[in-house]
């Protein structure tokens, strides 16, 4: 048997085979290396992809933000560094349906598990100072507390809502509105401030995306959770990448940001995210923010 059908036969039956030892060969840095070093450092993009990379930088350097892209500070990567690399999502429930404790705990888990569909592609990529990004669900907007259904203990209720009565997260707490991080009027402080909205709207079938969050029909993302390919195409703008209606780069067709071509993360999307943060960096006293995140400088 490959080692890789004993790992997974490990992971599907780890009760059943707890009396057998592992084979430690799983402790050989030389079996995982393979993975390991599908970790990208530098900025060294296949072949097929520069020219349609360069292409996507142009346009959208020369289009965006009258011309100043990185004028723009509240990108997902700003977001980022100011919260630690840590992200606080609030979810805007905006629907009259009940949610149950278990859908909210699924939802979170989605969250958690999708973010890293992005972010884990940044870990040791050209100074990005994060190994992971923990993701937790700290509110819920709603517009009674009873469509909460179970035990909210560990989120706040919000009852707050926007000026079209959407439920909103109280914008007290929310990066959104206090880009200098002063959330002294967040009744909970830093401590329950939130980076971003998931907005779950009832009968959407599209999606939005931005600097404040991601917005997806609230039966599509409970009926996705596993992969939302729609959400992870909004978390994508939320990262900076553009949408492609009008035009596709040189020979690349496929890919998520590419609205219906696609519903995982490609290369492509990857390299892009990547061209940004490269772009983007030395904003940052990465450093600094090193030393926060592990620790330890390297
Ligand atoms: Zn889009």
């Amino acid at each position: 048997m490959k080692l890789l059908e004993i790992v997974t036969l490990t992971a599907l039956y780890g009760a059943a085979t707890a009396a057998r030892t592992g084979d430690d060969r799983d402790l050989k840095a030389d079996v995982w290396a393979k993975t390991l070093n599908k970790r990208q450092t530098t900025w060294s993009p296949p072949s097929n992809l520069v020219t349609p990379l360069q292409e996507v930088w142009d346009h959208v350097s020369t289009t965006y933000n009258n011309g100043d892209l990185l004028g723009f500070k509240n990108y997902g990567y700003d977001i980022l560094m100011a919260s630690n690399g840590t992200l606080n999502f609030c979810v805007r429930w905006d629907s009259d349906a009940s949610v149950t404790e278990a859908d909210r705990t699924a939802i979170e888990s989605s969250l958690k598990t999708n973010v890293r569909k992005w972010t884990d592609q940044l870990t040791g990529f050209m100074g990005w100072p994060f190994d992971q990004v923990p993701v937790s669900v700290v509110g819920w907007a709603v517009k009674d507390k009873t469509q909460l259904q179970g035990s909210v203990s560990g989120i706040d209720v919000h009852t707050t809502a926007d000026s079209a009565g959407i439920p909103e997260c109280d914008p007290a707490c929310g990066r959104f509105f206090h880009q200098d991080n002063d959330y002294s009027g967040c009744a909970g402080g830093v401590a329950r401030h939130y980076d971003m909205s998931l907005w779950l709207t009832a009968g959407m079938e599209g999606g939005a995306g931005g600097d404040w969050g991601q917005r997806v029909g609230s039966e599509y993302f409970l009926s996705a959770l596993d992969s939302p390919h729609i959400w992870l195409h909004e978390f994508g703008h939320t990262l900076a990448l553009d949408d492609f209606y009008d035009w596709t780069p040189t020979g690349i067709t496929n890919f998520i940001m590419n609205a219906g071509s696609s519903t995982t993360i490609t290369d492509f999307d990857i390299w892009m995210m990547r061209d940004f943060w490269r772009h983007i960096a030395s904003r940052f006293n990465l450093r600094k923010l090193k030393t926060r995140a592990v620790g330890k400088f390297d």
